[in-house]
């Protein structure tokens, strides 16, 4: 079998589309097209959904055993460890990642397959003590059937977070990528199919949002929902899944503070804190867009965290510098115009990345850019950016960092830094944030560890043994033995 980005893969085959309709897979660093994937129809969702819900009602993936799944998860885990440098040139290629940020993405991929390859048969249920003559159990089944939607900044990443766990359980699934990074995700269903995963276990349909990501949240076919992406998409998508009852996975966007006390290492802090917001040029959910300094250090920290900052360099991913470009025109000109707004509301540039020479003149490039000290109520404190842009709120005093860190619609993640282990553990506790780190930063690491937001961030939780439950539903059995 032959990988081809122009076609689905449905039911363990590449299928054409059902129109000729396409859309062009673009090369951020240039500006161009190197490929056309489909832009799939309601009719190619339907396909997509009946060819995984006979998979899991009928087929031999509704058959397969814990130990199985785990062992084909474990060997797709395996296969992309082996094509790594290929897929990596994919991911690379589709959305402009330095090269060793794209290789540290098909790394993590494989540890997704790998983790819950190992995890697929641990998954237990449990007795409850109930009345005389009773036996209760509780197991742990699939949903049926999961839809999935990606966002464009991490594909492949992605694909192994929301597909590994729902597919250890034993759900059959339907994902759809993003539509400007859909490559990778076409290439791995070829590697799935190679790892002995039977047709329809997973489907992978490309295509736009509003059609054919809106035709698989509304299916009636689909027993749960996986979204990443904006918040207002993630609202669209919990509509459409009221519509027909079923529950989803919302993960979306933050304004994560990386919260520095006076007593902070210093030393330690500014390369951690610069790397979360430059990393994938910002363009991480987890970002550490906010910095929130206590103000007797402000001047300080701010002038060295500003030579760090000076030095951080932006190039196309063959270069492999600190950052790459933006994914699309359309993206560099909203960072770009929030930029633009900062300055004309009179908020200080302290420091600005290097582009460096050579970089082609239509790739989707923005300097990285550090802002402030800024307002708490500007647009640019509160809005979540997604590209280079780190912002500096000063703070007063401990209350005061707690008040300004949740002053925000979102709550993802968050990080401490001060050698007072007391405070440590207080502002852990008070921030809002689904993980909170102290005296480092993990944007995006971790498979081991849950992940998930609040209010704006999205709720459910997916990452380590949090995303089987998410992915799975309990049955209580009940019986009377006399
Ligand atoms: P987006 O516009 O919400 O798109 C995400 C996905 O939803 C894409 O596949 C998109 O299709 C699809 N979509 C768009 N409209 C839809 C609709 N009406 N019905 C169904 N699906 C629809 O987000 P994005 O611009 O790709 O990504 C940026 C956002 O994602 C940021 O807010 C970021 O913070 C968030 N994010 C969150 C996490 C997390 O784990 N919390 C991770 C990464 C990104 P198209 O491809 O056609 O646009
Ligand atoms: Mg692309």
């Amino acid at each position: 079998m032959k990988v081809d980005f122009s076609r689905n893969f449905i039911g363990g085959a590449w299928v054409d589309p059902q129109t000729d309709a396409t859309l062009p897979a673009i090369d951020p660093a240039t500006g161009k097209a190197f490929g056309a994937i489909p832009d799939s129809s309601d009719a190619d969702v339907d396909l997509a959904v009946r060819a995984a819900r006979r998979a899991y009602d009928d087929g031999a993936w509704g058959r397969t055993t814990a130990t199985e799944r785990g062992r084909m998860l474990t060997r797709l885990g395996d296969l992309i460890l082996a094509n790594a440098a290929e897929l990596s040139a994919i991911e690379a290629k589709d959305t402009g990642k330095p090269k060793s940020v794209a290789d540290a993405d098909i790394v993590a991929l494989a540890r997704y397959f790998e983790f819950y390859g190992g995890a697929a048969d641990k998954l237990h249920g449990e007795t409850i003590p109930y009345l005389s003559g009773y036996h209760v159990g509780v197991v742990h089944e699939p949903h049926g059937v999961t839809g999935h939607i990606l966002p464009w900044n991490y594909p492949a990443q992605m694909f192994g977070r929301t597909l590994a766990p729902s597919l250890a359980v034993g759900n059959a699934t339907v994902l759809k990528p993003a539509e400007d990074a859909s490559t990778s995700a076409l290439r791995l269903a070829e590697l799935a199919a190679e790892a002995g995963f039977p047709e329809g276990a997973l489907n992978i349909i490309t295509g736009r949002g509003a059609t054919a990501g809106a035709a698989l949240a509304a299916h009636h076919g689909v027993d749960f929902m996986s979204f990443t992406g904006s918040p207002q998409v993630g609202q669209i998508i919990q509509k459409l899944c009221a519509d027909h009852y079923i529950t989803c996975t919302l993960e979306l966007g933050g304004k994560s503070p990386q919260i520095v006390f006076a007593d902070a290492d210093f030393d330690a802090a500014i390369p951690v804190i610069v790397k979360a917001i430059v990393q994938n040029s910002g363009q991480t959910c987890s970002a550490g867009s906010r910095l929130l300094i206590e103000r007797s250090a402000h001047d300080a920290f701010v002038s060295r965290l500003s030579k760090a900052f000076a030095k951080v360099r932006v190039g196309a991913p063959e270069m492999d510098l600190d950052c790459g470009p933006i994914i699309t025109a359309k993206q560099q000109g909203r960072v770009q115009s929030f930029l633009d707004q900062a300055r004309a509301d009179g908020i200080p540039v302290l420091a600005e990345g290097v582009l460096a020479d050579g970089i082609a003149a239509d790739g989707f490039y923005v300097r990285p850019t550090l802002l402030g000290p800024v307002p708490r109520d500007n647009v640019i404190a509160r809005e979540e950016v997604f590209g280079p842009v780190l912002t500096v709120l000063p703070f007063d005093d401990e209350a005061d960092a707690v008040r300004l860190a949740n002053d925000t619609d979102y709550g993802l993640v968050a990080a401490v830094w001060t050698r007072d282990g007391g405070r440590q553990m207080r502002m852990v506790k008070k921030v809002r944030a689904g993980q909170v780190f102290v005296n480092c930063y993990g944007a995006g690491a971790g498979i081991e560890l849950p992940f998930g937001g609040a209010g704006k961030s999205g709720h459910g939780r997916e990452k380590g043994f949090a995303a089987l439950h998410d992915f799975s539903k309990t049955k209580t059995m009940v019986l009377n033995h006399g």
